[in-house]
C-alpha cells in the first residue's frame, strides 16, 4: 500500500466512524482507537504535505482564529417563511398556490421547524468548500472554520448525489447539551446562557474554533439548492442527501392535503415536548420542485412554503411603566416596561405597545396584570389585559404628547397610526438614528464602524450627519476613548471603501421615510440619478410602478428640505455614487416597457432567475400568475396544463425561451 492510499484509507475509516457516531447515533469504536487512528493520519499528513487535504478529518478539531468573519454574498439568497396560525391560514395557502399553479394536484412535505441558526454549506464537485450564516438573506458571515468541527456535516459525502449544490440547514444546540454548558459555567461562576437558539448562533461567530468544537452543537439538513434537475421532489432530494451522509431528519413526511398536513402539526404540537432539542413550528413545503420554481418567491419569502406556527407560551406580569422609544425617521413607539418574568427559556422585561391604537384597543393601564405572550424570535407581545386583577384606582392612560427626547409637540397625520417628532434635525435619536441606518449592513456596509462609536463620534461634536462621516480624518479619531491607531484606520478606510457602494444602495442609506430597499431599487431604475430624484415632482413620481400617494409625499419632502439639499450636495462632492454606472445602465433598455410577462416551465438557455432579470432590465414587469393583464406568457418545457388552458382562453400571446431571447436582442 502506497502512503497515499494508506492515508485514504485512514480518512475513510475516521470519516465512517463520525458518521455512525454523529449521524447515526451509532459507535463503533472506542474513543481511544479511535484517537489512535487520528493520530496516526496526522503523523502521515505531516510528513507528506503533498497530500494535505482541507477536508480530511485530522482538518476537523478546530484551531483556525477568525478575527472578523468575512462577508459572502449567497449565490441563491437565503429567504424567510411565511408564517400561519391556524388550519384555516393553510387552508388559504393552499389555495393561493393551487390558483398561481393552475392545479389541484399538489403534495407537500411536512417538516419540524428547528429553532437555531440557519446556515447555507456550498459543496463544489462533491466536497465542501465553505459554510456561510444567512446574514440579512443577501449575503452572510463565512463560519466555515467553525463549521467544520461539527462532525455530523459531512465534508466529502458519498457520490451518487448532485455535484454541486448549497446544503441549507439549521445548526441547533440540543437541550442536554445546552444545559450541560450551564453546569459548567454556574461551576466557573459565569452568567448562564439564555437559550440554546442564541448559544447556538452564538458559538457560529466564535473566533476560535477549537471552542466551537468543544460544543455539542448538531446540523438538521433540510434544502438542497442545485442547478442540477437530478431529483423531481423535495423529498426525494432529502431522502438521497440523507443516504449520502447528511443528517435529514427522519421526522420529515408527505402529505397528500392540507388535512394530512394537519395530521401532522397535531402530533407534534405534543409530541414536540419530548424531542432533545427546540422546535417552534412546522414547515410545509410544496413537494414537485418544477412546482415550486412556478411559485417562486415573493420579496420576502418562497411562495412555495409556509410556516405553522405551534402556540406561543403566554404568561402574565404586572406592567410598571410606558416609555417612548424614538426611531431614525422620528416614530414613536410605545413600550411596556414589565415585572420582568421567564417566558420561553428567556426573561421578558419590555414589550413593544406599537402605536396609541394598540394601547387604547387593549385598555392597558399602568398597574394593569397582562398577558405577554412570545413565538420564536418575535419581541414579545402584550395579547390582553386581565381585567380581574385592576386596581380600583386605575386611570386610562394618556398617550404622550411630547416627544421624550427633545420635547417637541408629536404629530399625527390622518391614517397614521404612528406619532412622530418632527424635529429631523435636532432629536438626538433620530441623528444617531439616521447616521446608523447609514453605515448598516444592507445600506453603506462601513466596516469598522458600530453604533457605539457613532455615538462616540456625535459626543464629541466629530459628526452631525452623514455627510460629516467624509471629513473624518485618522488624526481626529484616535484621541478618542478605546481607539486605536489600526482601529481607527480601518474606519477611515471602511468610509472610503463606501464611495464605491451602488447609487440603489446609496438612496436606501438616506434614510428617506417609507424608502426602503425594494422601493430605492425602484426609484433608481426610474430616476437613474439623484439629480433628476431630488427634482421630481408627484406626477413623475406615482407614475413609477407600486409608488403611491404616501411615498411619494414622503419624499418631496426630503427633497425640499434646504438641510436635505445641502446634505446631497456634500455626499455628491465627496464623491459617493449618486447615478447608476455605465456598467448596469448597459444592459438596460425599454424595451418591454409597460409590457406584463408571466414565465413558466423549465428552461434552457437562460435560467428562470436570469430570465425574470431580463424581463426587468428591458423595462418589462414579471407576474406570478396569469390575468387579462399579461401581455406575454414565456413558456418552457413541462409548463402547467391548466395555465396552459388559461392562457389560451383569455387568447394571450405564448412565446418561447427563443423568441423570448430574439425579442431583447
Ligand atoms: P423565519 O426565521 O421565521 O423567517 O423562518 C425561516 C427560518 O426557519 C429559516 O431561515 C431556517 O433557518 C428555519 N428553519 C428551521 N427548520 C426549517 C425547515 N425544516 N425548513 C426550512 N426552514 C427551516
Ligand atoms: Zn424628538
Amino acid at each position: 500500500m502506497t502512503i497515499q492510499q494508506k492515508i485514504q484509507l485512514l480518512r475513510n475509516e475516521l470519516n465512517t466512524h463520525n458518521y455512525n457516531y454523529y449521524v447515526l447515533d451509532k459507535a463503533t469504536i472506542s474513543d481511544f482507537d479511535f484517537d489512535i487512528k487520528l493520530k496516526e493520519l496526522e503523523k502521515l499528513e505531516k510528513e507528506n504535505p503533498t497530500f494535505f487535504d482541507a477536508n480530511s478529518p485530522s482538518q476537523r478539531v478546530g484551531g483556525t482564529i477568525t478575527k472578523n468573519f468575512e462577508t459572502i454574498t449567497h449565490k441563491n439568497r437565503m429567504y424567510s417563511l411565511d408564517n400561519s396560525y391556524s388550519k384555516e391560514d393553510l387552508i388559504d395557502w393552499e389555495k393561493r398556490v393551487q390558483k398561481l399553479l393552475g392545479t389541484t394536484e399538489t403534495e407537500y412535505t411536512c417538516e419540524l421547524k428547528f429553532d437555531g441558526a440557519s446556515i447555507n454549506l456550498t459543496y463544489e464537485n462533491g466536497n465542501f468548500v465553505k459554510a456561510v450564516t444567512r446574514g440579512d438573506g443577501f449575503q452572510g458571515d463565512n463560519v466555515t472554520s467553525n463549521i467544520k468541527t461539527i462532525l455530523s456535516i459531512p465534508l466529502t459525502p458519498k457520490e451518487d448525489f448532485v455535484s454541486n449544490f448549497e446544503m441549507r440547514g439549521e445548526i441547533i444546540l440540543p437541550i442536554d447539551g445546552f444545559n450541560k454548558m450551564n453546569e459548567e459555567r454556574v461551576l466557573n461562576g459565569e452568567e448562564e446562557y439564555r437559550n440554546p437558539r442564541n448559544t447556538a448562533s452564538g458559538s457560529l461567530k466564535l473566533q476560535d474554533s477549537s471552542e466551537v468544537a468543544k460544543r455539542p452543537l448538531d446540523c438538521f439538513l433540510y434544502q438542497v439548492v442545485t442547478e442540477e434537475r437530478k431529483y423531481k421532489t423535495h423529498f426525494e432530494s432529502l431522502e438521497n442527501a440523507r443516504k449520502v451522509g447528511f443528517k435529514v431528519p427522519r421526522t420529515i413526511s408527505l402529505a397528500k392535503s392540507i388535512d394530512e398536513v394537519f395530521d401532522f402539526v397535531n402530533i407534534w404540537e405534543t409530541k414536540r415536548h419530548d424531542l432533545p432539542y427546540e422546535t417552534d413550528g412546522v414547515v410545509i413545503k410544496v413537494n414537485n420542485l418544477q412546482q415550486q420554481e412556478e411559485l417562486g418567491y415573493t420579496a420576502k419569502a418562497p411562495r412555495w412554503a409556509i410556516a405553522y406556527k405551534f402556540k406561543a407560551e403566554q404568561v402574565s406580569t404586572v406592567l410598571h411603566e410606558i416609555t417612548y422609544q424614538v426611531g431614525r425617521t422620528g416614530a414613536i413607539t410605545p413600550v411596556a416596561n414589565l415585572e420582568p418574568v421567564q417566558l420561553a427559556g428567556t426573561t421578558v422585561k419590555r414589550a413593544s405597545l406599537h402605536n396609541a391604537d394598540q394601547i387604547k384597543k387593549l385598555d392597558i393601564r399602568l398597574k394593569d396584570t397582562v398577558f405577554v405572550e412570545k413565538g420564536g424570535e418575535i419581541i414579545p407581545k402584550i395579547i390582553a389585559v386581565d381585567f380581574t386583577k385592576r386596581p380600583g384606582d386605575s386611570e386610562a392612560t394618556i398617550y404622550a404628547t411630547n416627544c421624550p427626547e427633545c420635547n417637541t409637540l408629536l404629530s399625527r397625520t390622518e391614517g397614521d397610526a404612528k406619532h412622530y417628532c418632527l424635529n429631523e434635525f435636532g432629536c438626538a435619536p433620530q441623528i444617531t438614528g439616521r447616521i446608523q441606518h447609514f453605515i448598516s449592513r444592507k445600506a453603506m456596509d462601513i466596516d469598522g464602524l458600530g453604533g457605539e462609536t457613532v455615538d462616540l463620534l456625535r459626543k464629541h461634536g466629530l459628526i452631525q450627519n452623514y455627510a460629516d462621516l467624509y471629513d473624518l480624518s485618522v488624526e481626529q479619531i484616535i484621541p478618542l476613548e478605546r481607539m486605536a491607531k489600526k482601529s481607527a484606520q480601518n474606519m477611515i478606510d471602511g468610509i472610503l471603501k463606501s464611495k464605491e457602494i451602488p447609487f440603489e444602495k446609496v438612496l436606501f442609506a438616506l434614510g428617506i421615510r417609507f424608502v426602503g430597499e425594494t422601493v430605492a431599487k425602484k426609484l433608481v431604475k426610474s430616476f437613474k440619478s439623484i439629480d433628476n430624484l431630488m427634482v421630481a415632482d408627484l406626477e413623475a413620481l406615482i407614475a413609477v410602478d407600486e409608488i403611491g400617494d404616501r411615498i411619494a409625499q414622503s419624499i418631496l419632502e426630503f427633497s425640499s428640505n434646504q438641510e436635505n439639499i445641502q446634505l446631497i450636495n456634500r455626499l455628491s462632492a465627496s464623491g459617493l455614487q449618486l447615478e447608476v454606472s455605465a456598467e448596469s445602465l448597459e444592459n438596460q433598455t425599454d424595451l418591454l416597457k409597460g409590457q406584463i410577462f408571466v414565465v413558466s416551465g423549465v428552461f434552457h438557455q437562460l435560467s428562470r432567475t436570469e430570465l425574470k432579470k431580463a424581463i426587468e432590465d428591458n423595462g418589462g414587469k414579471v407576474s406570478s400568475s396569469i390575468s387579462k393583464k399579461t401581455n406575454f406568457i414565456v413558456a418552457g418545457d413541462n409548463m402547467g396544463p391548466s395555465k396552459l388552458t388559461k392562457a389560451q382562453d383569455l387568447g394571450l400571446e405564448i412565446i418561447s425561451e427563443q423568441d423570448f431571447i430574439d425579442k431583447i436582442s
